[in-house]
């Protein structure tokens, strides 16, 4: 695709992606502004997160920092795509995962869409770990992801440092208590 198209397609993109149920946000930024460090996956394996190797799109099961680093280096750009909502309620739990459900439908969506625009590399994230299945396999240590035309792993798995990423792409957020944001990201190429 020449350059110009990539931007026109891109652009639609962003339209579209805007439009999926639950996103509040979109914004598209170059790939050399996706932040990846090592110290994000640390922190999923060191800093208490219960999903650690409990998930199939989760951390050991994905491919190291570096190689991660490499691959984001060969795309061109990214849609960025965020949901949010308020959590205040005595089902803040659920409602998360009602929105953290919401933006993998998005993500995929949106990914499935820069396939067919013409983006042959087009590679979802989602936010959080994936949570598709009630119980995913994983987390009795054998089997397989039994959904894996649909599961996605999220930024953080890979190492992405979402708010630097946000900053970079004009998407700065905030912990606040009572809401919740998730973000995820298609690479385009
Ligand atoms: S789709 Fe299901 S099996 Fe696959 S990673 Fe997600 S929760 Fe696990």
């Amino acid at each position: 695709m020449r350059l110009l198209e990539k931007f026109k397609e891109a652009e639609k993109l962003l339209g579209f992606a805007k439009n999926c149920e639950g996103v509040a946000r979109v914004e598209l930024i170059l790939a050399r502004d996706v932040v990846v460090d090592e110290r994000v996956r640390f922190q999923c394996s060191h800093s208490g997160c219960r999903e650690y190797g409990k998930r199939f799109m989760c951390p050991p099961y994905v491919p190291d920092v570096d190689e991660f680093r490499k691959l984001v280096l060969k795309y061109f750009m990214a849609v960025i795509l965020q949901v949010e909502g308020k959590t205040e309620s005595k089902d803040a739990e659920n409602e998360a995962k009602r929105l953290a459900l919401l933006l993998h439908e998005a993500v995929y969506k949106t990914e499935k869409r820069a396939f067919s625009s013409g983006f042959h590399f087009a590679a979802g994230f989602i936010g959080g770990p994936c949570i598709l299945c009630e119980r995913c396999p994983a987390a009795a240590g054998h089997g397989y992801c039994v959904q894996r035309e649909k599961a996605r792993p999220s930024m953080e798995a890979m190492g992405i440092d979402v708010f630097k990423t946000c900053k970079n792409a004009g998407l700065e957020f905030a912990f606040t208590p009572g809401k919740v944001v998730w973000t995820g990201m298609v690479l385009l190429d």
